[in-house]
């Protein structure tokens, strides 16, 4: 019989699917014999049940949850609702992946009217006692029953205004049986009963409750960002209850085994004396630091390092613990792996390889290679830092640095990126877990109240977003939606703000950033990748810049040069223009003329930087259309320029207008109507290569033809190539290698690759027009329907962003087989998007290709993926 409760004694880390993260980790620790509050889990599966079920709990599941809490009540000599020795309890959703704050936590249940006078009784601490009944009310109010927690705030705020206090510590016990009456009569008057006294509804409702939040709507949205399936439930965490705001020698707090932010190997976190563990998540309070709790709790101070330390030995990797100390003594009360910042991420890794705590292929399967675009991004310049004095400093929360308009909430921000404003600034009081939307359009975070654990920070780390939080120099009036300085200087929604999340300081108007560099513990991790991998990563890349940033980032060489770009530039446009309107053949090989020098020029300034690394050249593949103008202005002024009529050039435009140009006129099909146009690439080229050789550095040069589908189109192009090459060669009489390949993008060039292959050095696999082609979708409009896939769950991704293992895997297997079959030599590798994708990476690592080749920027994340495939091959 399948069983769908567990205690924590039945429990081990392994049993994540099953128990929850936070379960699993719980049930580890019990046994482990750290001070862990008992308690057990209600599974996974028993969420799912309850969904299957019409929301409701099964019978089955029902008895094994009081069978479980006989147990409890038993191990702890406690009993639910007894009024002398009471069990209290709280009750935590925990999923399979940590959703932190998006997800449901009821504390304190058990307790009524009768248990809280028993509890007088035994504990002489009505303070405590009240404050645990009212939190208990006002949760229930909000989590089980859905009401505004802020009506309840209000009360308490009314409550301090009257006083003129600033503090929940400064509420007297008096004021305190207050507040509860007060919460007592606003629950019922809001639900038309009164707050439940029988604890077992108490604890149904809230296990209940708990997994309706696992469909609460921002907990789907945390899982549509974050790739995590829908189907997978929530186990809910029942334990006795520990008190941090039983008294003064009582605390709750946060600690990371390692700076979450930085990476540095030093304790870090925060903590609040008196308090429950959701005063430090929420903001409310700002907790203070962790090095403080030395001299307020020295012997406290010393276990932790003592748990932080085992725990870390034991999980071997950093850990994000939660704890409380009840009456001075100690309980872990959660332990997981820490969410960490990239340069965090990539430091923890190096230094526990260098602790021999793990080895290099342990540290590599570590990070997510995605989360590496963020030590890829821009930081401020030092040279303008140095000029420019911050209006305010806050916590540094999560590093980076950025520039954009301030918006004062998630909807008000929502819509300005909808209006085109990309680069935004969310500035809230505290944020709550609400803000995921907003927060995932911003690119920086700023709040005014929390901690380096406060939800922003938490989630503004997850997302790599950069994030202060706790700036108390700057006050916000989000009604009016307006900043001020201590100084009186105000700032208005969209005005601009700079953030740097890695100092914590603030400074107006935009600053001037800088590209970021491959260095330090950075490059020694992404050197590590290259150690274990087969496959190199190159980088598709047109210009000399684009081609030494891709080598500053590690790539082996040029896996595309998209040659069309080359002919955008302002002083070539006109010329290309001119080469397309020419009347005849002779007119167009005269403008063919002008543009192969500058094309020359361009290719001797990328083998320059290339110093002998391979150099992927492709032929022009796009439509003619698409290089001339569009509006009537433009064709006014090119008729101009080239003296040449209007008539003529609207009679050109229509002539070359295709109803499907995606599929039309372009790739080797150009080639084929105007050899002319490969002739002078070819010469380009190879007299860049030649002029390279003369002036004793490397060429090493490789051809590409885009878009065959046939070997005869393919021996038709190489034999003009060849051609012309020959005759420059015997002209130069130097002695020059150089391989031609082809583009394999086009489902019947897949089919018919052991043809294709007896012609060619290479494949590369152009999984950009294979898959719109294996599809029939139109790469350039198929986002305009592909959502409706998702939201009804036909596709789970964009195949154009993963590539689709099935249909698209399949052509390029029958390529790879029958290519390899008929030319034992061939070299293979994949230029399109997918080439830096991780997930596509790891399905590719089957055809033991030679290399991927992506944008720059993507280079050291396909580094990480192609090792991190190839030790997932291993293992
Ligand atoms: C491809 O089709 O995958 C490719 C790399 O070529 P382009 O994107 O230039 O069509
Ligand atoms: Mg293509």
């Amino acid at each position: 019989m399948k069983q769908y409760v567990y205690t924590f004694k039945e429990g081990n880390k392994e049993m994540k699917d099953l128990l929850g993260g936070k379960g699993a980790n719980l049930a580890e620790m019990y046994n482990l014999g750290l001070p862990v509050p008992n308690g057990f889990i209600i599974t996974t599966e028993a969420c799912i049940k309850y969904y299957q079920n019409n929301e409701v709990v099964t019978e089955e599941v029902l008895n094994e949850i009081n069978n479980k809490l006989k147990e409890l009540e038993n191990d702890t000599n406690k009993y639910l609702g007894n009024p002398k020795y009471p069990l209290l309890l709280s009750v935590r959703s925990g999923a399979k992946v940590s959703m932190p704050g998006m997800m449901d936590t009821v504390l304190n249940i058990g307790l009524n009217d009768e248990v809280v006078n028993g509890l007088i009784e035994t504990t002489n601490n009505k303070r405590f006692i009240y404050d645990s009944y009212r939190r208990l009310i006002q949760m229930f109010a909000d989590v089980v029953l859905g009401f505004n927690r802020n009506l309840f705030e209000e009360i308490i705020n009314n409550v301090k205004n009257e006083k003129g206090i600033q503090s929940d510590l400064e509420l007297t016990e008096e004021d305190l049986i207050n507040i509860t009456n007060k919460y007592k009569n606003l629950f019922k008057e809001l639900t038309g009963y009164e707050f439940p006294q029988d604890p077992n509804i108490q604890l149904m409702e809230c296990i209940k409750a708990v997994f309706k939040s696992w469909h609460n709507e921002r907990a789907i949205s945390y899982r549509k960002l974050n790739n995590i399936p829908d189907n997978i439930g929530t186990a809910v965490n029942i334990q006795s209850m520990v008190y941090g705001n039983f008294n003064d020698n009582s605390a709750t707090g946060v600690l990371f085994s390692r700076n979450p932010a930085t990476g540095e190997n030093k304790l870090y976190g925060e903590y609040l004396i008196n308090a429950q563990g959701e005063d430090i998540v929420a903001g409310i309070r700002t907790p203070k630091n962790i090095d403080n709790l030395e001299n307020d709790m020295p012997h406290i101070y010393e276990e932790l390092i003592k748990y932080a330390n085992m725990l870390e030995h034991h999980y071997l990797d950093m850990q994000d613990i939660e704890w409380t100390v009840e009456d001075n003594k100690l309980y872990i009360m959660q332990t997981r792996n820490g969410k960490r910042t990239a340069q965090a991420a990539v430091k923890i890794a190096v230094d526990l390889v260098n602790e021999g705590l793990i080895d290099k292929e342990k540290a590599l399967m570590m990070i997510n290679p995605n989360q590496l675009e963020h030590l890829l991004h821009p930081k401020f310049d030092p040279e303008v830092l140095k000029e420019v004095t911050p209006i305010a400093k806050g916590l540094a929360a999560s590093p980076g640095a950025t520039t954009g308009q301030i918006y004062f909430n998630s909807d008000d921000l929502i819509n300005a990126y909808n209006t085109g404003n990309k680069n935004l600034i969310l500035v809230r009081l505290e944020t709550s877990p609400e803000d995921i939307e907003g927060m995932n359009y911003a690119n920086g975070i700023l709040t005014i109240r929390g901690g380096m654990t406060s939800h922003a920070a938490v989630v503004a780390r997850g997302m790599g977003k950069c994030c202060i939080s706790g700036c108390e120099d700057l006050i916000i009036n989000e009604t009016n939606k307006t900043l001020t300085t201590k100084d009186g200087k105000l700032f208005n929604e969209g005005d601009y703000l700079s953030l740097d999340g890695s100092t914590g300081y603030i400074y107006e108007n935009e600053l001037k950033t800088i590209a970021p560099s491959l260095t330090g513990d950075f490059a020694t991790f992404i050197n590590w990748a290259d150690e274990i991998s087969d496959m190199r990563v190159r980088a598709n890349a047109d210009t000399a810049k684009d081609t030494k940033q891709a080598i500053d980032f590690g790539a082996v060489g040029i896996g595309l040069c998209r040659t069309e770009h080359m002919f955008f530039g302002d002083d070539r446009i006109m010329a290309f223009r001119e080469m397309i309107l020419s009347d005849n053949n002779e007119e167009r090989e005269k403008t063919l003329n002008k543009l192969e020098p500058i094309q020359r020029e361009d290719f001797i300034n990328i083998f320059e930087v290339l110093e002998g690394k391979p150099l992927t050249v492709r032929y022009l593949d796009p439509p003619l259309h698409e290089f001339l103008p569009k509006d009537e202005n433009e064709i006014r002024l090119l008729s101009e320029q080239l003296n040449k009529s209007i008539t003529d050039i609207e009679k050109r435009i229509n002539e070359l207008k295709e109803y499907n140009p995606m599929m039309g006129h372009r790739g080797c099909r150009l080639a084929i109507t105007y050899p002319e146009i490969i002739k002078m690439q070819t010469r380009a080229i190879i007299e860049a290569a030649i002029y390279m050789i003369k002036n004793n550095k490397e060429a090493n040069l490789e051809i590409m033809i885009p878009l065959i589908n046939d070997v005869k189109e393919l021996k038709y192009l190489k034999g003009i190539i060849n051609t012309e090459i020959n005759n420059i060669i015997t002209m130069e009489q130097v002695d020059f290698i150089y391989k031609i390949g082809t583009m394999i993008e086009v489902p019947r060039a897949c089919i018919m690759a052991d043809e294709i292959a007896k012609e060619v050095d290479f494949f590369s696999f152009g999984t950009n027009d294979l898959t719109q082609m294996t599809y029939g979708f139109s790469r350039d409009d198929a986002e305009k329907f592909l959502t409706d896939y998702y939201n009804k769950n036909i596709y789970k991704n964009d195949p154009f962003v993963t590539l689709d293992p099935y249909g698209v895997g399949s052509l390029i297997n029958i390529a790879v087989f029958q290519g390899r079959h008929n030319n034992s030599n061939l070299k293979l590798g994949i230029c399109g998007e997918h080439g830096g994708e991780p997930n596509s990476i790891e399905f590719l690592q089957q055809f033991d290709l030679d290399y991927v080749s992506c944008s720059p920027y993507r280079v050291p994340i396909a580094r990480l993926a192609v090792a991190q495939a190839k030790i997932k091959k291993i293992i």
